[in-house]
């Protein structure tokens, strides 16, 4: 089972763009959330960081700690969504 895991992310990891692949690999190897939560999004993304950092699944569990996003507080974040006007 390991070996045929071990061969899918090797096959995978092929598929990934290169700056991209040491992330990967340090996301399927265990032992970084933070590194398996950037893949996924990264994933999710299609490798695009604009989208990530433009993401509008606003009910994603990954929503609020994605990768490169400048952390915004709350009634930022709420402005933003809701297209509150400034108070
Ligand atoms: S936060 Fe956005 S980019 Fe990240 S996994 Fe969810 S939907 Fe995809």
């Amino acid at each position: 089972m390991e070996n045929l895991r071990e061969k899918k992310i090797s096959k995978r990891t092929g598929e990934i763009p290169e700056p991209y692949r040491k992330g990967y690999k340090k996301a399927v190897k265990g032992g970084s959330k933070r590194a398996a939560i950037k893949a996924f999004c990264l994933e999710c993304s299609m490798w695009q960081e604009d989208e990530i950092t433009g993401c509008k699944a606003v009910t994603c569990p990954l929503y609020s700690v994605r990768p490169f996003v400048k952390r915004r507080s709350l009634a930022e974040l709420a402005r933003t969504l809701f297209r509150m006007p400034e108070i």
